[in-house]
């Protein structure tokens, strides 16, 4: 994958390729977080949606004319975890939370490389954040193609997204203040909350590993645009 930032920064790209205008960014970037937000709600995503069935669920998203933006922005973040994906993995030998680790610090090296600037500072959930609740085609697109697919109707995707959306904003700590009552929030909820926050510190990385990452990325960005140019004129 890459985590929030590199999916944001490839939804962009994605646009600028095909010339597609949104009604709603913030519904497209929403959509380019594809099913990690669902981590908020403890869906184990991996094996429901980051699978062989990946495609089928966006295909069927994508038929649903109703929800244009969204269904774009998810389709990006399946084509570019296609391509990503693999590469992370290996440099991850195989080790999911290795690989999830790896991700934030791709992000954070992006931020740094291509925008100079500092993750923290990305107010992400201002980008992403549509409401108090997903617009109620959203959900009812998202619960229609689950049940399609997947044949399950338990998931609460509306639940999801308010809680995805209020650890972003629990999260946002441009000045680095929040952080020093991390050790707390462990301790306290038992929640891994480093798990899934920025390091501060990018620490030891594989050699090769931002180019290789990167390289993907980039292969990410021209299969969406390529699976999804028709989109624009429609
Ligand atoms: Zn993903």
């Amino acid at each position: 994958m890459g985590y929030i930032f590199a999916h944001l920064h490839c939804g962009e790209e994605v646009l600028k390729k095909i010339g597609y205008e949104t009604r709603s960014r913030r519904l497209f970037n929403f959509g380019s977080m594809g099913p990690d937000f669902l981590f908020a709600d403890s869906v184990d995503t991996e094996k429901l949606f980051h699978n062989e069935k990946a495609e089928e669920f966006t295909n069927f998203l994508l038929q649903n004319k109703s929800v244009s933006d969204y269904a774009l922005g998810y389709a990006t973040h399946i084509f570019t975890d296609k391509e990503m994906y693999p590469v992370l993995m290996k440099f991850a030998k195989g080790d999911f939370g290795e690989y999830v680790r790896l991700s934030l610090i791709f992000d954070t090296l992006l931020a740094r490389n291509v925008y100079n600037l500092s993750i923290e500072k990305v107010n992400l959930a201002s980008k992403i954040d549509v409401g108090k609740n997903l617009p109620k085609e959203t959900e009812a697109a998202l619960k229609s193609a689950l049940k399609a697919v997947y044949n399950i109707e338990n998931i609460d995707f509306n639940g999801a997204y308010q809680k995805f959306i209020r650890f972003l904003y629990a999260t946002y700590d441009p000045f680095l203040v929040k952080r020093m009552a991390y050790p707390l929030v462990k301790l306290i909820t038992k929640f891994d909350i480093y798990k899934f926050t920025y390091p501060l510190l990018v620490g030891d990385i594989p050699k090769g590993f931002y180019e290789d990452v990167y390289e993907s990325m980039q292969s990410g960005i021209r299969l969406s645009a390529e699976k999804l140019k028709d989109f624009a004129g429609t």
